[in-house]
């Protein structure tokens, strides 16, 4: 099924268990992006005429992390809409303390082709696990890690830290990840359910 340019739906949809209300919005965009809104509201926009079967797919996929990001969300005022609330001293000090020596870990797998040891910041984030910027020489992790499987978040570390090396998920990319990590789809996996 054919959309036009900006065209936005709203979808009633099960997602274990729960029912969900999705405004869904058809962009000129290679990939699919989920957000979840201060107050609880959920925002897909996907690619004009990707099929609805492929949409529900992902969100299924996705449905242990929309439980709860939902929930979380729904603790915050909907006009603090432009960015989730900055975590409190406390809550980036519990994040990185789980996450750092995970950094550390996997730090010596990319330091052997010249990366220097990068920043680590944590924050709130809506839509990623976790972020790189090569040119600032810096990853930032999704504080909601700390209450995801070591496993999960170990593959998040990784997966950042091989962004160093190669800024799009090519071929090359995964097959590093897969050298180090050899069970990283399962792990990727365990995440995106929501597993804790
Ligand atoms: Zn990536």
């Amino acid at each position: 099924m054919r959309t036009a340019q900006g065209k936005a739906e709203r979808w009633r949809l099960r997602l274990g268990g729960q029912d969900y209300e999705i405004q869904v919005t058809y962009k000129q965009m290679r990939s699919i992006r989920l957000r979840v809104l201060p107050g609880g509201e959920l925002h897909l926009s996907a690619p004009i005429g990707i099929e609805p079967a492929k949409l529900r797919e992902f969100l299924e996929q996705r449905a242990g992390w929309i439980a709860a990001n939902t929930e979380r969300m729904k603790a915050r005022p909907p006009e603090s809409r432009e960015r989730p609330a900055p975590l409190t001293e406390k809550e980036k000090k519990a994040a990185l303390q789980y996450l750092m020596p995970l950094v550390e870990k996997w730090y010596p797998t990319v330091e052997l082709y010249g990366v220097p040891m990068p920043h680590v910041t944590v924050r709130a984030m809506t839509s990623r696990y976790g972020t790189c910027s090569a040119g600032r020489s810096r990853i930032t992790l999704n504080a909601m890690l700390v209450q995801a499987p070591v496993e999960c978040a170990e593959y998040v570390v990784l997966h950042e830290l091989t962004h160093f090396l190669y800024p799009n998920h090519g071929r090359q990319f995964y097959a590093f990840i897969e050298g180090h990590m050899p069970d990283w789809r399962e792990r990727e996996r365990r995440l995106r359910a929501g597993e804790r």
